[in-house]
């Protein structure tokens, strides 16, 4: 049994302070839904999570069962089990998924260089779980790859590094229904293989429909850099009908700040 840590978590980018003290904590094999509107800082959390070096970590802390992660290169997060299927993720030309995979699990040690042939099979057996053809394994890394297909090769990914906790970008973007689907079973399936230590997720989404597969243990609510409620899946039902409008004004709406030109007149 693992646990995910994040707490008081603040975090710039481009000068501006994006996330303003998020406070989470996933165990192994919880699912946890991130839920927020367009710029609610979800993404922002998701590359600070992973140490990526555009985003300025301001406070707070992110560990895995007590071991610090915001002081470690994005290499060695990994390597502590935490993964990212990115919102938007990058074309590596060149370099196959194979190659990636291999690269990883031989650093981690998981795996021996003559191995090679076993994690070619695994791969083929994970591409057909999950609906994806065989012919992507020997393309480069999501290069002319459909924004469906790389949703799916993230799981893919995902499937065979068999992390202790994952970070799921809007895994549901782009994805139909049926396609949809298949990834989320291949995650759940996750979340309840291996007992004690089974997946621990946080899924960021707009939707509820990949929650309706996903199942989540908790909802939260990220609006403006922070966590403004929590619960149970019914939350993921009431924002559905309600937007995030009742949790709070968008910005441009704010009273402006400065002497009030009319010195009280109106109230
Ligand atoms: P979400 O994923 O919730 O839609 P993001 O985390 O992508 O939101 O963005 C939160 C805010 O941070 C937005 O205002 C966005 O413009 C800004 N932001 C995110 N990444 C960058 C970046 N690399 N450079 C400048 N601004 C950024
Ligand atoms: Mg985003």
């Amino acid at each position: 049994m693992s646990t995910l840590t994040i707490s008081g978590l603040r975090a710039s980018v481009a000068g501006r302070e994006i996330l303003r003290g998020v406070d989470l904590e996933v165990r192994s094999g919880e699912v946890h839904a991130v839920m927020g509107p367009n710029g609610a800082g979800k993404s922002t959390l998701s590359h600070v999570l992973m140490g990526h070096p555009g985003y300025t970590v301001l406070g707070g802390s992110v560990s895995i069962d007590g071991e610090e992660l915001l002081t470690m290169p994005t290499w060695r997060r990994a390597q502590a089990g935490l993964f990212l299927a990115p919102q938007d993720p990058v074309e590596v030309p060149g370099v196959s998924i194979a190659d990636v995979l291999a690269a990883a699990l031989v650093a981690a040690g998981r795996l021996a260089e003559s191995e090679r042939d076993v994690l070619e099979e695994r791969l083929a057996s994970e591409a057909e779980t999950i609906g994806l053809s065989p012919a992507i394994l020997a393309r480069a890394l999501n290069v002319d790859a459909s924004g469906g297909e790389k949703k799916r090769i993230e799981t893919l990914q995902l499937a065979v590094l068999a992390p202790r906790f994952a970070v799921l970008d809007e895994l549901d973007s782009g994805l139909d229904v049926d396609a949809l689907r298949e990834v989320s079973r291949r995650v759940e399936r996750a979340t309840t293989a291996g007992g004690e230590d089974a997946l621990g997720v946080l899924a960021i989404t707009h939707y509820r429909r990949l929650l309706d597969e996903l199942h989540p243990d908790a909802v939260h609510v990220l609006v403006k850099g922070e966590i403004v409620a929590s619960g149970g899946p019914e939350l993921a039902d009431e924002l559905e009908r309600t937007g995030y409008a009742s949790y709070g004004r968008p910005e441009e709406q704010l009273a402006p700040v400065g002497p009030d030109p009319f010195g009280g007149l109106f109230g």
